[in-house]
């Protein structure tokens, strides 16, 4: 199976194996989507993360106990629904159908097709849409 994961490292975390160990103890494949660096204070990680789902659980649990936080998510944008006022804009820039309106002209977000290209961030005018890195 295949999961998208956001790490949050600490500066303690930082200069420590864990792809190594990732690959090593729990079989893991992995693809870094994004990754950020914050006034060299913490990190954060976009990963996809592939293998079995009990290898994965194992993976996530030994990064916790080392510190690194870690969040299951679908797609790394987020609407911000207070913020949204359905004009449809982010749907003619979202190339995979992600973003639809629906028969009465609401906004969807289909977070398990996002590619997080971003381009639906720039396209809102009204900000209602942020990236999670
Ligand atoms: S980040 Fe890209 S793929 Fe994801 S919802 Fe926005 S436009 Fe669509
Ligand atoms: S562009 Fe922004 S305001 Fe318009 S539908 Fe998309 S999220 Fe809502």
């Amino acid at each position: 199976m295949t999961k998208k994961i956001l790490l949050s490292f600490p500066q303690s975390a930082t200069g420590k194996p864990m792809a190594m160990e990732l690959i090593k103890t729990y079989n893991l494949d992995f693809n870094i989507l994004k990754a950020s660096i914050d006034d060299n204070v913490k990190g954060t990680l976009l990963l996809e993360i592939m293998g079995e789902e009990t290898d994965i659980n194992a993976g996530i649990v030994f990064l916790r106990q080392n510190q690194i936080g870690v969040m299951e998510i679908q797609s790394v944008v987020e609407v911000n629904k207070e913020d949204c006022v359905d004009c449809g804009a982010c749907t003619a820039a979202c190339m995979v159908n992600a973003l639809e309106m629906d028969e009465n002209w609401e906004l969807i977000h289909h977070q398990d097709k996002c590619l997080e290209c971003m381009h639906c961030v720039k396209a809102c005018p009204t900000r209602a849409i942020h990236a999670l890195i």
